[in-house]
């Protein structure tokens, strides 16, 4: 699975922690973060993590233009709902990718966790199909 991790600045230490917590799943997996979160994952985990841009300058419009593309699996993304965010617009693109796709996106650690064990279970194997679907498309 390709996952997506991404954590506003008062959730990092929620994504932190949750990355720990589920670390042994995560390390199966291929992993993508915004540049701060992927920073902080990296460092506190271990966990290899490709990185794109912080999120402001980029990070959830690179992440949502491999969304576009299907080539992303599933996105946990800890909002915060509290705090106005200057690329709010990004966000919102990213969120309505997921939803054109159906991509599973959770804004929350309690969507996350959920998410995670379906991965575990293999209840997103479908997910898979879809890819196997879009490396067709491209070859022919
Ligand atoms: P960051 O980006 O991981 O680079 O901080 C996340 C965000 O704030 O969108």
């Amino acid at each position: 699975m390709h996952i997506a991790l991404i954590a506003h600045d008062k959730k990092k230490e929620l994504m932190v922690r949750f990355t720990i917590a589920y670390q042994h799943i995560l390390k199966d997996h291929h992993l993508y973060a915004t540049g701060t979160t992927g920073k902080k994952i990296m460092d506190a985990t271990g966990l290899s993590v490709h990185r794109f841009l912080s999120g402001p300058m980029g990070g959830d419009q690179q992440i949502g233009a491999l969304l576009a593309e299907n080539r992303m699996d599933c996105i946990l993304f800890f909002r915060d709902p509290l705090t106005s965010q200057p690329h709010e617009p990004d966000i919102l693109a990213l969120m309505r990718l997921a939803d054109v796709h159906n991509v599973p996106i959770a804004t929350n650690v309690a969507a996350a966790e959920v998410i995670i064990r379906s991965i575990k279970q293999g209840d997103l194997a479908w997910r898979e199909i879809v890819q196997q679907k879009r490396e067709e498309g491209e070859e022919s």
